[in-house]
């Protein structure tokens, strides 16, 4: 199957080359397009057979549900039984935009297989002018994971999604970066207690502040403080995710370089990266550009998230042996997504 690329304006659009988009993802066929977090690859979600070949396009064990991408609220309380009063405020207050909330799926709109048989949906609007027209255009709900090989780093551009899934879909919709760079915040909004699953985006401090208090599992509390996490509850949140083909190592930030100088003394063929977290007192280490590849990241969350992705599959095209990361900080919330991503890209 030959993949094509149709480039678009990610703030308008135009209706007529989103056509042939719309007619394959009607006929069941699978459409990759921009979101706000990463690229998205599209089925429609009603139909078993669509689904089950974004499955097999990225090698996704069949137990990790998908979220099902909406154009609005009422879009949404179709596919539920109950649409409650906090996912109400949560979708007024953050739709479109990346929060993706769980709640009981309704009874025969939905296959088996977009929820991986469980009885909750994950649902969330988009906030990208490309994938909102297209769930409009083509009248569906869209079941959509990000756009790449399972496990392997989710894909920020149009590129990357070629990169990982050529020949095996008819259509990338390219919309340029996504400019959220990491995933949507994933609540769990089905139980007693409202449980956020996967951190992202939308931090807990700023559902609380909307809905009241908020739990988060302790595995992933565990992984502010380094901790390995236990097994995981939910069957979609796996350890190993998000990861680049080198091995990839987080140390607190005062360790790294000490670190990669004994690595390339005892091995000086070594090529390492390294995810530097900007300060100004330290000295260049003294190692060739074949030897050490410097990244300097960002000092604020939205911006480190907004660039982990896409420096990660460029460091995958620099062939490194390791890379190394310097540790966001631990005690401050702001940091959780990115550090959640970090860890597992790490395991
Ligand atoms: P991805 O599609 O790669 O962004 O991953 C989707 C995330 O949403 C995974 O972590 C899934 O486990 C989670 N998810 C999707 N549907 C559900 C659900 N019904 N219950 C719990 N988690 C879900
Ligand atoms: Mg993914």
């Amino acid at each position: 199957m030959q993949t094509r690329i149709l480039r678009l304006d990610p703030q308008n659009p135009d209706p007529v080359a989103m056509d042939e988009a719309v007619r394959l993802l009607r006929s069941g066929q699978l459409v990759a397009f921009p979101t706000e977090t990463v690229y998205g690859l599209g089925a429609n979600a009603l139909d078993a057979t669509a689904v089950a070949a974004i499955y097999t396009a990225k090698g996704r064990p069949s137990h990790n549900p998908l979220i099902v991408h909406v154009a609005d609220i009422s879009q949404a309380r179709e596919l539920v039984t109950h649409w409650s009063s906090q996912a109400d405020m949560l979708a007024r207050h953050f739709w479109p935009g990346p929060l993706t909330i769980v709640l009981v799926r309704a009874p025969g709109k939905l296959p088996d297989i977009v929820t991986a048989g469980s009885p909750t949906v994950a649902l969330r609007v988009p906030d990208s002018p490309i994938a909102l027209a297209l769930i409009q255009a083509a009248d569906i709900p869209v079941a959509a994971p990000s756009a790449n090989t399972s496990n392997l780093t989710s894909p920020t551009r149009a590129e990357h999604v070629m990169k990982h899934l050529q020949g095996r879909i008819p259509l990338i919709l390219d919309g340029g970066p996504a400019k959220g760079g990491i995933e949507s915040t994933v609540l769990d909004l089905s139980g007693i207690q409202p449980a956020i699953l996967r951190p992202g985006l939308i931090s807990r401090e700023e559902i609380e502040a909307v809905i009241g208090p908020v739990s988060m599992p302790s595995h992933i509390a565990h992984v502010e403080n380094d901790v390995t996490p236990a097994p995981l509850p939910s069957p979609g949140l796996m350890r190993r995710h998000y990861a680049p083909h080198a091995p990839l190592t987080m140390l607190p930030s005062d360790q790294t370089l000490d670190t990669i100088l004994s690595l390339a003394d005892k091995n000086p063929t070594q090529r390492i990266g390294w995810l530097r977290i900007q300060t100004n007192d330290r000295p260049p280490p003294p190692l060739s550009t074949d030897q050490l590849i410097i990244v300097e990241m960002p000092t604020t969350p939205r911006a480190y998230a907004a660039k982990i992705y896409d420096i990660l599959h460029e460091l995958d095209q620099a062939n490194l042996d390791q890379i190394f990361v310097d540790a966001p900080p631990s005690d401050d919330p702001a940091w959780h997504a990115v550090r959640d991503r970090l860890l597992r890209a790490a395991q």
